[in-house]
């Protein structure tokens, strides 16, 4: 589904990566990516992403990714632990070069991550919108 690669800022080369998605992401939001083997450049991670929305489909920046300080975990099927991760992530790019908000989500399974496939596409403003009337409501007296 997703292709992704790291790019040159300083001498332009493309570095795909053969990590999963949810590899490359957990890793970027642990730490910058390594600068360019050919020339010490900085580099920044790509993903090719089909969102099937028509406009804007196609390359974005990983501007940044970010998962919660504490995961959840529980016990599923046949007593295996599941983790859930909910990433966001600031992509750009796309028709018109903006920022947005994408967030994809992983069920870990013992060993593998599963791809839930709904994730979500906010733009920033939609998204503070929506965590500001959170922050209202926690804020109100009860
Ligand atoms: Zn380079």
């Amino acid at each position: 589904m997703a292709a992704q690669y790291f790019y040159c800022i300083q001498c332009h080369k493309k570095y795909p990566t053969h990590h999963k998605l949810f590899d490359t992401l957990y890793d970027f939001s642990k730490m910058a990516p390594e600068d360019c083997p050919a020339c010490g450049g900085t580099r920044e991670l790509h993903v090719n992403l089909d969102f099937q929305l028509g406009a804007g489909d196609g390359d974005f920046k990983v501007v940044s990714a970010f998962l919660p300080g504490k995961l959840e975990s529980w016990l599923g099927e046949g007593e295996e632990e599941v983790t859930f991760y909910p990433f966001l992530v600031v992509l750009e790019g796309g028709a018109n070069g903006k920022q947005f908000c994408w967030m994809p989500y992983w069920h870990v399974v013992g060993k593998e991550a599963r791809y839930g496939q709904h994730a979500v596409c906010l733009d920033h403003a939609q998204f503070e919108s929506l965590i500001a009337q959170v922050q209202d409501k926690v804020l109100e007296p009860v």
